[in-house]
């Protein structure tokens, strides 16, 4: 998936944006690796749940056009939600993460 970003560094030196576009790429662990024109190295990490990144990329797989990759992912986002709804509700009631992954 993508992300769209700046260079904070750039903003600092500069006092103002850059202007650089800079679109990375991440996975599952949710971080990219950047680096601008101006060679400033910079992580990024996403802090959004996985059910939040599934339902943009597929608005996204949407708004190109591509509806079948859009429902797929849709459905993907989906299940990471009642997962997650799963997981919190696990926590608040006590039960191990052991058990629960077992469960799982
Ligand atoms: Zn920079």
């Amino acid at each position: 998936m993508k992300i769209f970003t700046m260079c904070m560094e750039c903003v600092k030196e500069l006092g103002h944006p850059s202007y650089e576009p800079i679109i990375a790429s991440y996975y599952d662990e949710s971080i990219a690796i950047v680096e601008c024109n101006r060679g400033h190295k910079s992580a990024l990490l996403l802090q959004s749940l996985k059910f939040e990144v599934l339902m943009e990329s597929a608005a996204n797989a949407l708004i190109e056009g591509y509806t079948l990759e859009a429902s797929t992912v849709f459905y993907s986002a989906y299940e990471r939600f009642f997962e997650f709804c799963i997981r919190v509700l696990c926590n608040n009631r006590g039960i191990n993460k052991a058990e629960f992954e077992n469960t799982f």
